[in-house]
C-alpha cells in the first residue's frame, strides 16, 4: 500500500513510525512532516489546507489510504473533498467532525441520547450566558464553542472568573470560535482518555491513557498541549471501560448514524471518572497528542490493518491485541512554551538517548544548516515501555537525560498517579 500521512507532530510521527512497520505498505509519505518522520517517510511540501492540492499529489502519486493526524483538516472537510475524488481516508467527514468542532453539537447529542455529561447552558449572547452564570454560581465551566487549540476553556472557581471569561469570549479573544459559548457544571473525580476505532457502525476499543495538561510539576501553571502521557490509565477498570462503551460511545454513534453523519475515524473520549461513573467532558475526532504516541507503542497488531477495516466497514469482524506492557512519554518542550518558545537551539545525543529502547518522537524540530534544532513549543516526545508504568517512568527519563540540549525542559513527575498507585498496592 502507498500511505499519506497528515501532519506534522508527535502523533504523526508515532503513527507514521508504527505504518512504517506494516508489510503491507509499500511507501509512506508524510505531509509536511518533520524531521523525525522523515526517516520513517518521504515528506512532502503540501499546503494541507489546499485539499485540492492534497487530491492532486494523491492521484498522481496512486495513494490507497490517507491518514490525516490532526484535527484542523477533519473540521475543515478535508476527509470529504479527498472522497469525492474518490481517495480512501481514515478519518471522519466534516459533519461527522463536529463533535470536536463543536462543543454545543456534542452537548445537544448527549441531551437527546442520554448521555452522561455535565449540565449545561449554550448562549450566542453575553447577557443570557451571565444571566445563566449568575443563577447557577461558581465553580463553573466557560468553554468558546469551536476549535480554540485547547485554550477555550476557562474553570472559574469565582463568579468574577466566570463573566471575566465570558467578556473574554465574546469580545473576540478567540475568533469565531468564541463567537457561542456552552456553561457547565464543574465536574470532580479522575479524568482518562478512551479511544475507540470506528467505521460508521462499529466502535472497538483501543486503549486508555491518561495526560498531563499543566505546564508544571505537580500539575500547577497553565495549560499546555499535552506535557505527557502514559497508558493504560488504571481508573479504566474493565468495568469501566464497559460502562463507558455502553452508555456513551454506543449512544453516540447510533445517533451520529441517525443524524447522518456516521463517525468514522478515531473518536477520543475526553472522560471525567466521577462517584456516579463515567461522564463526558467532551470528544475529540482523532488521537491525542501525545496519547497517540504511548498507544502505537503498546499495539501488538498491524496499524494498517486496523486503519483498512474501519475504513472499509469491517470493524465488526476486527479484533485488536496490546502488548502487556504500560507505555509512557515525557514531552520536552522549548524554553518559552507554553508562551512563546526560542527556536533555533540545537538538539543533540537522540540516538545514544534511544540506545536503550526508548522511541523519541519528533514534534515541533527542524534541520538547520546540518543541525537538529527546536523550532516549535513542544519538541520531542520521549517514548518508553515497561512492566509497570513506574518501570516505563524511568525507562522514559532515562533516555531523556541522555539527550543533550540545555534550552529545552520537560515535567519530572509524568505518571505520577499511576506510579502512586503502584506503589500503593505493592
Ligand atoms: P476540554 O478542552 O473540554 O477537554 O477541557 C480542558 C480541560 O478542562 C479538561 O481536560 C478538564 O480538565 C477540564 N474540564 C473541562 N470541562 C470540565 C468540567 N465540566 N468540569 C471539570 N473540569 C472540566
Amino acid at each position: 500500500m502507498r500511505v499519506l500521512v497528515i501532519g506534522s507532530g508527535g502523533r504523526e510521527h508515532a503513527l507514521a513510525w508504527k505504518i512504517a512497520a506494516s508489510p503491507l505498505l509499500t511507501r509512506l509519505y508524510a505531509a509536511p512532516g518533520n524531521p523525525g518522520i522523515g526517516r520513517d517517510a518521504e515528506l512532502v511540501k503540501l499546503d494541507i489546507a489546499d485539499h485540492a492540492a492534497v487530491a492532486a499529489f494523491c492521484k498522481d502519486n496512486a495513494i490507497d489510504l490517507v491518514v490525516v493526524g490532526p484535527e484542523g483538516p477533519l473540521v475543515a472537510g478535508i476527509a470529504d473533498d479527498l472522497r469525492g475524488e474518490g481517495i480512501r481516508v481514515f478519518g471522519p467527514s466534516k459533519r461527522a467532525a463536529r463533535l470536536e468542532g463543536s462543543k454545543g453539537f456534542t452537548k445537544d447529542l448527549c441531551a437527546k441520547y442520554d448521555i452522561p455529561t455535565a449540565a449545561y447552558g449554550r448562549f450566542a449572547d453575553l447577557a443570557s450566558a451571565k444571566a445563566y452564570v449568575e443563577k447557577v454560581g461558581a465553580p463553573i465551566v466557560i468553554k468558546a464553542d469551536g476549535l480554540a487549540a485547547g485554550k477555550g476553556v476557562t474553570i472559574a472557581m469565582t463568579l468574577d472568573e466566570a463573566l471575566a471569561a465570558l467578556d473574554a469570549c465574546f469580545d473576540g479573544a478567540f475568533g469565531a470560535a468564541g463567537a457561542e459559548v456552552v456553561v457547565e457544571e464543574f465536574l470532580t473525580g479522575e479524568e482518562a482518555s478512551f479511544f475507540c476505532l470506528c467505521d460508521g457502525t462499529t466502535a472497538l476499543p483501543f486503549g486508555t491513557a491518561q495526560d498531563h495538561k499543566r505546564v508544571g510539576d505537580g500539575d500547577v501553571g497553565p495549560n499546555t498541549g499535552g506535557m505527557g502521557a502514559y497508558s493504560p490509565a488504571p481508573v479504566m477498570t474493565s468495568e469501566m471501560v464497559e460502562r463507558t462503551m455502553r452508555e456513551i460511545i454506543e449512544p453516540t454513534m447510533r445517533g451520529m448514524a441517525e443524524l447522518g453523519a456516521p463517525f468514522a475515524g478515531v473518536l477520543f473520549a475526553g472522560l471525567m471518572i466521577t462517584d456516579q461513573g463515567p461522564k463526558l467532558i467532551e470528544y475529540n475526532t482523532r488521537f491525542g497528542d501525545p496519547e497517540c504516541q504511548v498507544l502505537m507503542m503498546r499495539l501488538k497488531d498491524d496499524l494498517l490493518v486496523l486503519l483498512n477495516a474501519a475504513v472499509d466497514g469491517q470493524l465488526a469482524h476486527t479484533s485488536i491485541r496490546w502488548r502487556d506492557e504500560a507505555a509512557l512519554t515525557v514531552v520536552m518542550a522549548a524554553r518559552g512554551y507554553p508562551g512563546t518558545p526560542e527556536k533555533g537551539s540545537v538538539i543533540r545525543g537522540l540516538e545514544e538517548a534511544a540506545s536503550d529502547g526508548a522511541e523519541i518522537f519528533h514534534a515541533g524540530t527542524a534541520i538547520n544548516g546540518g543541525a537538529l534544532v527546536a523550532n516549535g513549543g513542544r519538541v520531542l516526545n520521549v517514548t518508553a515501555t515497561g512492566a509497570t508504568v513506574g518501570e516505563a517512568q524511568q525507562r522514559a527519563y532515562a533516555a531523556l537525560d541522555r539527550i543533550d540540549w540545555p534550552q529545552g525542559f520537560c515535567r519530572r513527575d509524568i505518571g505520577w498517579q499511576a506510579v502512586a498507585r503502584e506503589k500503593a498496592g505493592a
